[in-house]
């Protein structure tokens, strides 16, 4: 099976086997773990932040930030396809009983003004604007990026107003990468930032989530009391640190599938593509057809081989560490056959 539902289905290689096998352990619980202790350092230093902490997942981040971020009642701003809102099974509400305001971003990325229209202050009647969550790189408009500048002008708006600032990297590698800006210089203006290790950069389980030092005080005892804390962590903890050291350049050799796909994609007379040119490692596109329906085509693609993801009126495809340049020639000429078999229907 060629599978590019998610960069998430890449599996440990030998090479991050061995060092797992192998790591120094301690109970996280404690903050005893070496392993983990340095993850954190080196996750710090990334997104130069005073301290982190290991996470099992992702949402795990995203959510134990919002809740330290805010009190009940108070409005978290997102994108309208963020993350956070659309896939964490309504954890805002859940976790941190907050109101939601989504902004219309241009493929996940909004403006400065567009968020200083929709900042409250907050009264007795009107819920105050507390958090600001940005997603780099955006997932689902596609793997986008968002500018320097305009997540800093965010940034800037947003604190002028008394908010607080979070980003949602679980791809923010992919932006590093794509575009030579240091995750630090990304992170800049954001209070809290993470990185997930279970996307491109291949490794089983684990997402670092960084900030101040009393961010990540109160921030851990939520992932305590969430039952978060975790006792010989190292083990997975090795991964996450093989993953940042052998990792994170060959993320380029993912944007470069990513744009061979969907420049082959484009060139099909049958499918039309979002993003032909993708920032990153993420393609969406559908059939033209009403005769071929995204879910059709993708069941069609599966059972030759080639799997993908069905979001309804759109297909996603993300390339990662287990797909190489002969996959996506393959993917491709499988692609191609059933949009012309349904042609000729
Ligand atoms: C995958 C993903 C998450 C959640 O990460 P998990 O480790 O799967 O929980 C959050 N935000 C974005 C943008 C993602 O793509």
């Amino acid at each position: 099976m060629i599978d590019l539902y998610s960069d998430t289905l890449t599996k440990p290689t030998p090479a991050m086997r061995a060092v797992i096998a192998v790591a120094e352990v301690g109970d996280e619980q404690k903050n005893e773990d070496p392993t983990v202790n340095r993850l954190l350092e080196m996750a710090a230093d990334l997104l130069g932040k005073e301290a982190a902490l290991f996470l099992p997942s992702g949402t795990m981040c995203n959510q134990i930030a919002v809740k330290t971020h805010t009190r009940p009642g108070d409005v978290i701003i997102a994108d309208k396809m963020g993350h956070v809102i659309r896939s964490e099974g309504g954890g805002p509400a859940f976790n941190s009983g907050v109101m939601v305001e989504m902004l219309d971003g241009d493929r996940g990325r909004f403006t400065a003004e567009q968020l200083a229209a929709v900042i409250t202050s907050g009264s007795v009647y009107v819920p105050p604007s507390r958090l600001v969550c940005l997603e780099q790189t955006h997932n689902f408009a596609g793997g986008t990026i968002w500018p320097l500048a305009q997540m800093d002008a965010v940034c800037r708006v947003a604190h002028e107003h008394g908010l607080s600032t979070h980003m949602d990297g679980a791809r923010l590698l992919n932006a590093v990468v794509a575009t030579g800006v240091p995750a630090r210089d990304y992170a800049a203006g954001c209070d809290s930032a993470w990185i997930d290790f279970t996307k491109g950069l291949g490794a089983p389980l684990g997402a670092a989530l960084a900030g101040s030092r009393d961010f990540i005080a109160q921030a851990r005892r939520y992932k305590h009391m969430m039952g978060g804390a975790m006792r010989q962590a190292g083990m997975m903890a090795a991964g996450c640190i093989y993953a940042l050291e052998h990792h994170i350049e060959r993320l380029a050799d993912d944007h470069a599938n990513a744009r061979l796909l969907a420049g082959g994609l484009a060139q099909m007379d049958g499918i039309s593509v979002e993003n032909p040119i993708p920032d990153t490692n993420i393609v969406f596109f559908s059939p033209r057809s009403p005769r071929l329906t995204p879910s059709d085509l993708v069941a069609r693609a599966q059972s030759r081989g080639v799997r993908m993801g069905d979001f309804g009126t759109r297909i996603r495809a993300v390339t990662h560490l287990d797909v190489s340049h002969g996959d996506i020639e393959q993917a491709l000429a499988v692609i191609d056959q059933i949009v012309r078999e349904a042609g000729a229907e």
